[in-house]
Protein backbone atom coordinates (compact mmCIF):
# COMPACT_ATOMS: atom_id res chain seq x y z
CA UNK A 1 0.00 0.00 0.00
CA UNK A 2 1.42 3.36 -1.05
CA UNK A 3 0.51 6.93 0.90
CA UNK A 4 1.19 10.13 -1.36
CA UNK A 5 2.11 12.71 1.22
CA UNK A 6 2.17 16.48 0.57
CA UNK A 7 4.28 18.35 2.61
CA UNK A 8 7.33 18.11 4.27
CA UNK A 9 6.45 19.94 7.58
CA UNK A 10 6.04 19.01 10.87
CA UNK A 11 2.82 17.47 10.17
CA UNK A 12 4.03 15.62 6.55
CA UNK A 13 7.12 13.94 8.60
CA UNK A 14 5.02 13.12 11.85
CA UNK A 15 2.21 11.21 9.25
CA UNK A 16 4.97 9.82 7.58
CA UNK A 17 6.61 8.61 10.48
CA UNK A 18 3.54 6.87 11.68
CA UNK A 19 2.38 5.40 8.60
CA UNK A 20 5.87 3.68 8.32
CA UNK A 21 4.94 2.46 11.60
CA UNK A 22 1.83 0.34 10.04
CA UNK A 23 3.74 -1.17 7.27
CA UNK A 24 2.32 1.57 4.74
CA UNK A 25 5.17 2.53 2.00
CA UNK A 26 4.96 6.13 1.59
CA UNK A 27 6.08 8.97 -1.20
CA UNK A 28 6.92 12.66 0.52
CA UNK A 29 6.71 15.82 -1.72
CA UNK A 30 7.65 19.20 -0.88
CA UNK A 31 6.81 22.15 -2.48
CA UNK A 32 10.27 24.20 -2.29
CA UNK A 33 13.20 23.34 -2.71
CA UNK A 34 14.66 23.97 0.48
CA UNK A 35 12.49 24.54 3.72
CA UNK A 36 12.35 27.47 5.27
CA UNK A 37 10.12 27.69 8.45
CA UNK A 38 7.73 30.44 9.21
CA UNK A 39 8.89 31.12 12.68
CA UNK A 40 12.12 30.93 14.78
CA UNK A 41 11.15 28.15 17.06
CA UNK A 42 8.39 26.47 19.03
CA UNK A 43 7.16 25.59 22.07
CA UNK A 44 6.01 21.65 21.63
CA UNK A 45 4.38 21.00 24.72
CA UNK A 46 3.76 17.81 26.42
CA UNK A 47 1.40 16.26 24.57
CA UNK A 48 3.61 16.80 21.33
CA UNK A 49 6.72 15.52 23.51
CA UNK A 50 4.77 11.95 24.06
CA UNK A 51 3.61 12.40 20.24
CA UNK A 52 7.50 12.59 19.06
CA UNK A 53 8.59 9.87 21.35
CA UNK A 54 5.08 7.17 20.14
CA UNK A 55 6.76 7.99 16.23
CA UNK A 56 10.37 7.24 17.66
CA UNK A 57 11.41 11.21 16.93
CA UNK A 58 12.38 11.43 21.04
CA UNK A 59 15.89 11.67 20.48
CA UNK A 60 14.78 15.20 18.61
CA UNK A 61 13.59 16.62 21.65
CA UNK A 62 16.47 15.79 23.97
CA UNK A 63 18.86 17.20 21.32
CA UNK A 64 16.79 20.22 20.74
CA UNK A 65 14.34 20.96 23.90
CA UNK A 66 15.04 24.17 26.26
CA UNK A 67 14.81 23.87 30.07
CA UNK A 68 12.07 25.21 30.44
CA UNK A 69 11.32 24.44 34.20
CA UNK A 70 9.12 27.89 35.12
CA UNK A 71 6.83 30.56 33.88
CA UNK A 72 6.54 34.16 35.01
CA UNK A 73 4.41 37.17 33.90
CA UNK A 74 5.25 40.79 33.84
CA UNK A 75 4.20 44.05 34.15
CA UNK A 76 5.46 44.89 31.07
CA UNK A 77 5.85 48.92 31.88
CA UNK A 78 7.03 48.60 35.28
CA UNK A 79 8.91 45.25 34.82
CA UNK A 80 7.02 44.11 38.22
CA UNK A 81 6.34 39.90 38.42
CA UNK A 82 2.45 39.90 38.31
CA UNK A 83 2.77 35.77 38.99
CA UNK A 84 6.20 33.27 39.15
CA UNK A 85 5.62 29.25 39.30
CA UNK A 86 7.25 26.57 38.47
CA UNK A 87 6.09 24.11 35.92
CA UNK A 88 7.49 21.01 37.75
CA UNK A 89 3.88 20.34 39.73
CA UNK A 90 2.74 20.25 35.52
CA UNK A 91 5.66 18.03 34.29
CA UNK A 92 4.62 15.57 37.40
CA UNK A 93 0.59 15.69 36.45
CA UNK A 94 1.44 14.85 32.95
CA UNK A 95 4.10 13.11 32.85
CA UNK A 96 6.35 14.83 30.27
CA UNK A 97 8.35 18.08 29.73
CA UNK A 98 7.50 20.55 27.16
CA UNK A 99 10.12 21.33 24.57
CA UNK A 100 10.52 24.77 23.55
CA UNK A 101 12.51 24.14 20.30
CA UNK A 102 14.35 25.57 17.50
CA UNK A 103 12.27 25.21 14.21
CA UNK A 104 14.78 24.69 11.89
CA UNK A 105 16.76 22.17 13.97
CA UNK A 106 13.00 20.41 13.95
CA UNK A 107 12.14 20.82 10.50
CA UNK A 108 15.75 19.52 9.75
CA UNK A 109 15.65 16.31 11.71
CA UNK A 110 12.46 15.42 11.41
CA UNK A 111 13.19 15.14 7.97
CA UNK A 112 16.60 13.33 8.25
CA UNK A 113 14.65 10.83 10.51
CA UNK A 114 13.15 9.81 7.50
CA UNK A 115 15.65 10.15 5.07
CA UNK A 116 16.43 13.71 3.23
CA UNK A 117 17.19 11.73 0.03
CA UNK A 118 13.71 10.18 0.46
CA UNK A 119 11.74 13.55 0.20
CA UNK A 120 10.89 15.02 -3.13
CA UNK A 121 11.57 18.45 -2.74
CA UNK A 122 10.67 21.55 -5.58
CA UNK A 123 7.56 19.04 -6.48
CA UNK A 124 4.29 21.50 -5.60
CA UNK A 125 0.71 20.06 -5.97
CA UNK A 126 -1.31 21.57 -7.96
CA UNK A 127 -4.57 19.28 -8.27
CA UNK A 128 -5.62 16.10 -6.79
CA UNK A 129 -7.66 13.22 -8.76
CA UNK A 130 -9.08 10.08 -7.51
CA UNK A 131 -10.32 7.13 -9.29
CA UNK A 132 -11.78 3.96 -8.01
CA UNK A 133 -8.52 2.53 -6.25
CA UNK A 134 -6.35 5.12 -5.99
CA UNK A 135 -5.20 9.07 -6.05
CA UNK A 136 -2.92 11.00 -8.53
CA UNK A 137 -1.20 13.70 -7.45
CA UNK A 138 -0.91 16.22 -10.40
CA UNK A 139 2.22 18.69 -9.84
CA UNK A 140 3.10 22.14 -11.11
CA UNK A 141 5.95 20.79 -13.00
CA UNK A 142 3.52 18.61 -15.33
CA UNK A 143 4.70 15.57 -13.05
CA UNK A 144 2.23 12.78 -11.50
CA UNK A 145 2.60 10.76 -8.77
CA UNK A 146 -0.05 7.50 -8.11
CA UNK A 147 -0.91 5.79 -4.79
CA UNK A 148 -3.76 4.50 -2.61
CA UNK A 149 -4.14 7.57 -1.02
CA UNK A 150 -3.51 11.08 0.09
CA UNK A 151 -2.18 12.69 3.37
CA UNK A 152 -2.53 16.32 2.13
CA UNK A 153 -0.39 18.02 5.18
CA UNK A 154 0.12 21.26 3.05
CA UNK A 155 -0.48 23.91 5.59
CA UNK A 156 -2.66 26.72 5.87
CA UNK A 157 -2.29 27.48 2.18
CA UNK A 158 -3.03 23.96 1.21
CA UNK A 159 -4.44 23.35 -1.98
CA UNK A 160 -5.79 19.64 -1.21
CA UNK A 161 -8.48 21.32 0.70
CA UNK A 162 -11.06 22.66 -1.35
CA UNK A 163 -10.92 19.37 -3.08
CA UNK A 164 -11.96 17.70 0.33
CA UNK A 165 -14.52 20.26 1.27
CA UNK A 166 -15.96 21.44 -1.95
CA UNK A 167 -15.05 25.17 -1.22
CA UNK A 168 -12.08 27.71 -0.55
CA UNK A 169 -11.51 28.33 3.28
CA UNK A 170 -10.79 31.75 3.95
CA UNK A 171 -8.04 32.87 6.37
CA UNK A 172 -9.49 34.97 8.85
CA UNK A 173 -6.63 37.65 10.61
CA UNK A 174 -6.68 37.32 14.26
CA UNK A 175 -6.07 41.02 15.12
CA UNK A 176 -2.32 41.59 15.80
CA UNK A 177 1.29 41.00 14.13
CA UNK A 178 3.95 39.20 15.53
CA UNK A 179 7.47 39.58 15.56
CA UNK A 180 9.81 36.57 17.00
CA UNK A 181 13.48 35.16 16.47
CA UNK A 182 16.20 33.99 18.52
CA UNK A 183 18.77 35.51 20.85
CA UNK A 184 21.53 34.82 23.14
CA UNK A 185 20.08 34.28 26.45
CA UNK A 186 20.68 36.70 29.20
CA UNK A 187 19.64 36.84 32.68
CA UNK A 188 19.26 40.87 32.62
CA UNK A 189 16.77 39.96 30.21
CA UNK A 190 14.65 36.95 32.17
CA UNK A 191 15.80 34.18 34.15
CA UNK A 192 17.61 31.71 32.00
CA UNK A 193 15.59 28.50 32.83
CA UNK A 194 11.91 30.47 32.48
CA UNK A 195 9.31 31.57 29.81
CA UNK A 196 8.80 34.91 30.91
CA UNK A 197 6.09 37.00 28.94
CA UNK A 198 5.50 40.89 29.79
CA UNK A 199 2.12 41.80 29.42
CA UNK A 200 0.58 45.48 28.95
CA UNK A 201 -2.14 47.65 26.84
CA UNK A 202 -3.18 44.12 24.99
CA UNK A 203 1.05 43.71 23.52
CA UNK A 204 2.99 41.14 24.87
CA UNK A 205 6.77 40.15 24.87
CA UNK A 206 7.80 36.77 25.39
CA UNK A 207 11.51 34.80 26.05
CA UNK A 208 11.48 31.33 26.38
CA UNK A 209 14.63 29.34 27.00
CA UNK A 210 15.56 26.88 23.96
CA UNK A 211 18.79 24.46 23.36
CA UNK A 212 21.84 25.85 23.30
CA UNK A 213 21.64 29.18 25.31
CA UNK A 214 19.02 31.31 23.53
CA UNK A 215 16.19 32.55 23.91
CA UNK A 216 13.30 31.96 21.52
CA UNK A 217 11.63 35.84 21.15
CA UNK A 218 8.50 36.92 20.52
CA UNK A 219 6.70 40.18 20.28
CA UNK A 220 3.07 40.69 19.92
CA UNK A 221 1.12 44.17 18.99
CA UNK A 222 -2.71 43.95 18.01
CA UNK A 223 -2.59 46.00 14.34
CA UNK A 224 -4.13 46.32 11.42
CA UNK A 225 -3.36 44.37 8.29
CA UNK A 226 -0.89 45.57 5.30
CA UNK A 227 1.12 48.08 7.53
CA UNK A 228 4.31 49.23 5.62
CA UNK A 229 7.10 47.28 7.76
CA UNK A 230 9.44 44.44 7.45
CA UNK A 231 13.12 43.56 8.52
CA UNK A 232 14.58 46.75 7.47
CA UNK A 233 12.33 48.69 9.84
CA UNK A 234 11.68 45.68 12.74
CA UNK A 235 13.62 47.76 15.53
CA UNK A 236 12.15 51.44 14.84
CA UNK A 237 8.50 49.62 14.71
CA UNK A 238 9.80 47.81 18.08
CA UNK A 239 10.81 50.71 19.88
CA UNK A 240 7.56 52.56 19.21
CA UNK A 241 5.45 50.37 20.27
CA UNK A 242 7.22 49.40 23.13
CA UNK A 243 8.34 53.18 24.04
CA UNK A 244 8.44 53.21 28.09
CA UNK A 245 7.90 49.80 28.53
CA UNK A 246 10.43 48.16 31.15
CA UNK A 247 14.62 47.50 30.71
CA UNK A 248 14.25 44.07 29.88
CA UNK A 249 12.30 44.82 27.01
CA UNK A 250 14.14 47.31 25.96
CA UNK A 251 17.39 45.14 25.78
CA UNK A 252 15.44 42.91 24.19
CA UNK A 253 15.11 44.88 21.50
CA UNK A 254 18.34 46.37 20.88
CA UNK A 255 19.83 42.51 20.96
CA UNK A 256 17.88 40.97 18.30
CA UNK A 257 18.84 40.61 14.73
CA UNK A 258 16.64 42.26 12.15
CA UNK A 259 17.83 40.26 9.35
CA UNK A 260 16.53 36.68 11.04
CA UNK A 261 13.67 38.41 13.17
CA UNK A 262 10.30 37.19 11.30
CA UNK A 263 7.20 39.49 11.29
CA UNK A 264 3.84 37.36 10.38
CA UNK A 265 0.67 38.99 10.70
CA UNK A 266 -1.58 35.92 12.60
CA UNK A 267 -4.40 34.07 11.15
CA UNK A 268 -6.97 31.12 11.90
CA UNK A 269 -9.42 29.60 9.73
CA UNK A 270 -13.08 28.82 10.97
CA UNK A 271 -13.04 25.08 12.22
CA UNK A 272 -14.41 22.82 10.01
CA UNK A 273 -15.49 19.27 10.28
CA UNK A 274 -14.56 17.37 7.10
CA UNK A 275 -10.92 16.06 7.32
CA UNK A 276 -11.58 13.55 4.79
CA UNK A 277 -13.17 12.82 1.24
CA UNK A 278 -12.65 9.23 -0.21
CA UNK A 279 -8.71 8.59 -0.31
CA UNK A 280 -7.61 12.06 0.49
CA UNK A 281 -7.55 13.06 3.83
CA UNK A 282 -5.99 16.76 5.15
CA UNK A 283 -3.52 16.85 8.68
CA UNK A 284 -2.16 19.16 10.36
CA UNK A 285 -3.11 22.79 9.36
CA UNK A 286 -4.62 22.20 5.99
CA UNK A 287 -7.15 20.66 8.54
CA UNK A 288 -7.14 22.93 11.21
CA UNK A 289 -5.28 26.84 11.01
CA UNK A 290 -4.82 28.00 14.10
CA UNK A 291 -3.70 31.10 15.75
CA UNK A 292 -0.45 30.18 18.04
CA UNK A 293 -1.96 31.85 21.38
CA UNK A 294 -1.81 28.25 23.07
CA UNK A 295 1.23 26.83 21.46
CA UNK A 296 -0.99 23.91 20.14
CA UNK A 297 -0.74 24.11 15.97
CA UNK A 298 2.49 21.81 15.49
CA UNK A 299 1.51 19.90 18.72
CA UNK A 300 -1.89 18.93 17.04
CA UNK A 301 -0.26 17.96 13.91
CA UNK A 302 1.78 15.52 15.73
CA UNK A 303 -1.46 14.32 17.72
CA UNK A 304 -3.37 14.02 14.10
CA UNK A 305 -0.18 11.97 12.99
CA UNK A 306 -0.58 9.09 16.11
CA UNK A 307 -3.94 9.12 15.05
CA UNK A 308 -3.87 8.73 11.42
CA UNK A 309 -1.25 5.38 12.76
CA UNK A 310 -3.90 4.32 15.40
CA UNK A 311 -6.23 4.11 13.12
CA UNK A 312 -3.86 2.18 10.40
CA UNK A 313 -3.24 -0.08 13.07
CA UNK A 314 -6.91 -1.18 13.32
CA UNK A 315 -7.69 -1.57 9.78
CA UNK A 316 -5.74 -1.30 6.39
CA UNK A 317 -8.94 -0.87 4.39
CA UNK A 318 -8.20 2.90 3.30
CA UNK A 319 -11.45 4.65 3.53
CA UNK A 320 -12.53 3.08 6.95
CA UNK A 321 -9.40 3.98 8.46
CA UNK A 322 -9.21 7.57 7.03
CA UNK A 323 -12.74 8.24 8.42
CA UNK A 324 -11.74 7.31 11.33
CA UNK A 325 -9.06 9.51 11.93
CA UNK A 326 -11.71 12.07 10.92
CA UNK A 327 -13.97 11.33 13.54
CA UNK A 328 -11.35 10.72 15.89
CA UNK A 329 -8.98 14.27 15.46
CA UNK A 330 -12.61 17.19 14.21
CA UNK A 331 -13.71 17.41 17.45
CA UNK A 332 -10.36 17.84 19.35
CA UNK A 333 -8.68 20.07 16.49
CA UNK A 334 -11.56 22.26 16.50
CA UNK A 335 -11.73 22.59 20.67
CA UNK A 336 -7.96 23.68 20.71
CA UNK A 337 -8.35 26.25 17.57
CA UNK A 338 -11.51 27.73 18.92
CA UNK A 339 -9.33 27.67 22.65
CA UNK A 340 -6.60 29.57 20.97
CA UNK A 341 -9.26 32.30 19.37
CA UNK A 342 -10.20 32.77 22.91
CA UNK A 343 -7.08 33.40 24.36
CA UNK A 344 -6.02 35.38 21.52
CA UNK A 345 -8.86 37.87 22.27
CA UNK A 346 -8.14 38.37 25.71
CA UNK A 347 -4.66 38.38 25.52
CA UNK A 348 -4.60 41.01 22.68
CA UNK A 349 -7.02 43.49 23.73
CA UNK A 350 -10.06 42.74 21.97
CA UNK A 351 -12.31 44.18 24.63
CA UNK A 352 -9.31 46.02 26.94
CA UNK A 353 -11.81 45.47 29.55
CA UNK A 354 -11.51 41.94 29.80
CA UNK A 355 -8.08 41.76 29.05
CA UNK A 356 -7.42 44.13 32.14
CA UNK A 357 -9.85 41.73 34.09
CA UNK A 358 -6.89 38.80 32.98
CA UNK A 359 -3.93 41.36 34.15
CA UNK A 360 -5.73 41.40 37.73
CA UNK A 361 -6.41 37.83 37.55
CA UNK A 362 -2.60 37.38 36.89
CA UNK A 363 -1.50 39.61 39.90
CA UNK A 364 -3.82 37.05 42.39
CA UNK A 365 -2.44 33.36 40.29
CA UNK A 366 -0.37 31.29 42.16
CA UNK A 367 0.22 28.84 39.25
CA UNK A 368 -2.55 26.71 40.20
CA UNK A 369 -5.19 28.10 37.47
CA UNK A 370 -2.52 27.93 34.64
CA UNK A 371 -1.28 25.10 35.07
CA UNK A 372 -4.53 23.14 35.32
CA UNK A 373 -5.63 24.70 32.08
CA UNK A 374 -2.09 23.65 30.40
CA UNK A 375 -3.06 20.29 32.06
CA UNK A 376 -6.32 19.89 30.72
CA UNK A 377 -5.13 20.95 26.75
CA UNK A 378 -2.15 18.52 27.40
CA UNK A 379 -3.94 15.56 28.55
CA UNK A 380 -7.03 16.00 25.71
CA UNK A 381 -4.47 14.25 23.33
CA UNK A 382 -4.56 11.15 21.76
CA UNK A 383 -1.55 9.69 24.49
CA UNK A 384 -3.31 11.46 27.23
C1 LIG B 1 4.28 32.65 14.96
C2 LIG B 1 3.89 31.21 15.14
C3 LIG B 1 4.18 30.57 16.32
C4 LIG B 1 3.80 29.24 16.50
N1 LIG B 1 4.09 28.63 17.70
C5 LIG B 1 3.74 27.34 17.88
C6 LIG B 1 4.07 26.68 19.10
O1 LIG B 1 4.67 27.27 20.00
N2 LIG B 1 3.70 25.38 19.25
C7 LIG B 1 3.04 24.69 18.26
O2 LIG B 1 2.75 23.49 18.45
N3 LIG B 1 2.71 25.30 17.09
C8 LIG B 1 3.04 26.59 16.88
N4 LIG B 1 2.72 27.21 15.71
C9 LIG B 1 1.94 26.47 14.69
C10 LIG B 1 2.82 25.56 13.86
O3 LIG B 1 3.86 26.29 13.26
C11 LIG B 1 1.98 24.91 12.77
O4 LIG B 1 0.78 24.42 13.31
C12 LIG B 1 2.75 23.76 12.12
O5 LIG B 1 3.90 24.25 11.48
C13 LIG B 1 1.85 23.02 11.14
O6 LIG B 1 2.59 22.06 10.46
P1 LIG B 1 2.11 21.56 9.04
O7 LIG B 1 3.11 20.53 8.64
O8 LIG B 1 0.68 21.19 9.10
O9 LIG B 1 2.18 22.83 8.11
P2 LIG B 1 3.46 23.65 7.63
O10 LIG B 1 4.45 23.79 8.73
O11 LIG B 1 2.94 24.90 7.01
O12 LIG B 1 4.11 22.73 6.51
C14 LIG B 1 3.48 22.54 5.28
C15 LIG B 1 4.52 22.11 4.27
O13 LIG B 1 3.86 21.82 3.05
C16 LIG B 1 4.54 22.45 1.99
N5 LIG B 1 3.53 22.75 0.95
C17 LIG B 1 2.62 23.76 0.94
N6 LIG B 1 1.87 23.69 -0.17
C18 LIG B 1 2.31 22.63 -0.88
C19 LIG B 1 1.93 22.06 -2.12
N7 LIG B 1 0.95 22.58 -2.84
N8 LIG B 1 2.61 20.97 -2.57
C20 LIG B 1 3.61 20.41 -1.82
N9 LIG B 1 4.00 20.92 -0.63
C21 LIG B 1 3.35 22.00 -0.17
C22 LIG B 1 5.15 23.70 2.59
O14 LIG B 1 6.24 24.17 1.84
C23 LIG B 1 5.53 23.19 3.97
O15 LIG B 1 6.82 22.66 4.00
C24 LIG B 1 3.09 28.55 15.49
C25 LIG B 1 2.79 29.20 14.30
C26 LIG B 1 3.18 30.52 14.11
C27 LIG B 1 2.84 31.20 12.81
Amino acid sequence: MKALIIGAGIGGMSAAAALKQQGVDCDVFEAVKEIKPVGAAISVWSNGVKCMNHLGMGHIMDDLGGPMRAMAYQDGKSGVTMTQFSLIPLIEAVGERPCPVARAGLQAQMIDHWGRDKVQFAKRLERVEQTNAGVVAHFTDGSIAQGDFMIAADGAHSVARSHVLGYQAQRRYAGYVNWNGLVTADKEIAPLEQWTTFVGDGKRVSVMPIAGGQFYFFFDVPLPLGLPEDRATVKENLKTYFEGWADPVQLLIERIDPKTTNRIEIHDIEPFNSFVKGRVALLGDSAHSTTPDIGQGGCSAMEDAVVLGQCFAKTKEVKEALLQYQSLRHERAKDLVLKARKRCDVTHGKDMLVTQAWYDELKQETGENIIAGLKDTILGGPLG
